[in-house]
């Protein structure tokens, strides 16, 4: 004889619950980047990266808890450079499996119409990386979408001034899953592309883009038919240090940034003098340069 099986007792947990268990997670996580790479936040920095995290799970439950496979790492071994050097290529992404549908998400700390004014790059990534699940997986996929993580600058402005009838007006116009095609035509060119990069960096060749670019609207002509790049609120295309440089690990080193940065200095500083001078303890730390890498 068989015995039924008891239904669970476990009551499902509810979102109070799951926003408590996050909050604890990410000062556990905290700490241990504390300790690993003495990274220490200001505690307003900390609030606000938090409520970020908070705030990206609320508007994207609905693909967080149908994820079914978390940091799926791709690689593509034996490849070869166009000088001969041997070279692995790799990612890691997010895959959400319903029923015979296969979606891959790619996660980037831009913000949305950052990835839609350069949308051809990132597709051409993400179409590298789908080709690699093929392969490893003899699966295709229905889809795949960048998902930017970055708040929206209206978000961060209304959460600044705490209104809440503005950030749930924010919330709502939010659309950070930015979809893109599959289409293998640009694989074999992305690859070889990954493999002069691969020579450059080799041999040391780590030129920055001049300083005069970096000002410069990117993805401009791919993008206006559609008016769906331009910077929030702005009328006008990100730049490339607002799409680029704002992300680059690199670029508190980067002679172009460093002179770009200056120059944006220099401007605001004929603008907005007496301001600047109010508000000078702030203006020094990198999340006022980060929030202000804007050409106003
Ligand atoms: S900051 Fe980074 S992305 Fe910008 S120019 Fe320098 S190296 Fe390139």
């Amino acid at each position: 004889m068989t015995r039924k099986a008891k239904p669970s007792a476990r009551k499902p947990i509810t979102n109070d619950e799951v926003e408590d268990r996050f909050r604890d997670f990410w000062e556990r996580n905290y700490d241990l980047l504390r300790q690993e790479g003495s990274h220490v936040l200001a505690e307003g920095t900390k609030q606000q990266a938090l409520e970020q995290a908070l705030l990206y799970w609320r508007k994207l439950k609905a693909i967080a808890t149908s994820v079914t496979e978390t940091e799926v790492k791709l690689a593509l071994p034996g490849r070869t450079t166009p000088k001969g050097r041997p070279y692995v290529i790799e990612g890691v992404v997010d895959i959400v499996r319903q029923g015979d549908e296969i979606r891959m998400y790619d996660l980037k700390t831009h913000e949305a119409h950052e990835v839609r004014a350069a949308s051809e790059h990132y597709q051409h990534q993400l179409n590298v990386y789908a080709h690699i699940w093929k392969r490893l997986h003899n699966q295709s996929l229905s889809g795949a979408a960048i998902i930017a993580t970055r708040l929206p600058p209206k978000l961060r402005e209304a959460l600044g001034a705490d209104d809440r009838k503005a950030i749930d007006a924010e919330m709502a116009s939010w659309d950070p899953v930015v979809e893109l095609p599959l289409d293998d035509e640009h694989v074999t060119r992305t690859i070889e592309e990954f493999g002069r990069c691969v020579d450059d960096i080799e041999e040391g060749k780590f030129e920055p883009r001049p300083s005069n670019e970096l000002h410069k609207p990117y993805g401009t002509r791919r993008r206006t038919d559609h008016g769906d790049a331009s910077r929030a609120g702005s009328g006008r295309e990100p730049t490339f240090a607002e799409i680029h440089c704002r992300n680059c690990d690199a670029r508190f080193s980067c002679s172009s940034y460093q002179t770009y940065r200056d120059g944006l200095r220099v401007k605001r500083s004929k603008r907005h003098t007496a301001s600047m001078r109010n508000d000078q303890a702030e203006q020094e730390s990198d999340l006022w340069i980060e929030e202000n890498l804007t050409e106003s």
